[in-house]
C-alpha cells in the first residue's frame, strides 16, 4: 500500500510548469505529478487520481466511452415528486422572488 499516486490525466507529463520539472542538468523531464495521499483526498475521491480538473478533464476526453461502460445508463431514471408549487420568498433585507418549490413525494417513492 502506498502513500501516493501519480497523476491519471493522459497528458499531466506534458504541462509545462515548473513543479513538474525533474532530473539532474542537461537531461531534464517534464514528469507526471506524484499525489500525496491524505484523509481529504484518498481512493474515494477524484482528487486521489489526478492533480488537476484540467487533468481530470482529459482522462475523460480520452476515457469517457471506457468510463461510462463500467455503468451503462440505457433508459432515463424518474423521481416521483409532488405537483410543483411557485412560491414567494423573502430574507430579512426585504428582497423578494418567487421559486417553484420541489418536494419529493415519498408515497411514490420506490
Ligand atoms: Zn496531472
Amino acid at each position: 500500500m502506498t502513500d501516493f499516486n501519480w497523476c491519471h490525466g493522459p497528458q499531466c507529463h506534458e504541462k509545462h510548469t515548473v513543479d513538474r520539472v525533474r532530473g539532474v542538468k542537461g537531461s531534464k523531464v517534464l514528469r507526471t505529478r506524484k499525489i500525496k495521499l491524505n484523509r481529504w483526498n484518498n481512493e474515494h475521491s477524484q482528487w486521489g487520481f489526478f492533480c488537476s480538473t484540467h487533468c481530470q478533464n482529459d482522462f475523460w476526453k480520452t476515457y469517457a466511452t471506457q468510463i461510462v461502460a463500467i455503468a451503462p445508463r440505457t433508459e432515463c431514471l424518474e423521481t416521483p415528486i409532488e405537483d410543483p408549487k411557485k412560491t414567494r420568498h423573502e430574507n430579512s433585507y426585504g428582497y423578494g422572488w418567487n421559486a417553484w418549490d420541489i418536494k419529493v413525494d415519498e408515497t411514490r417513492q420506490t
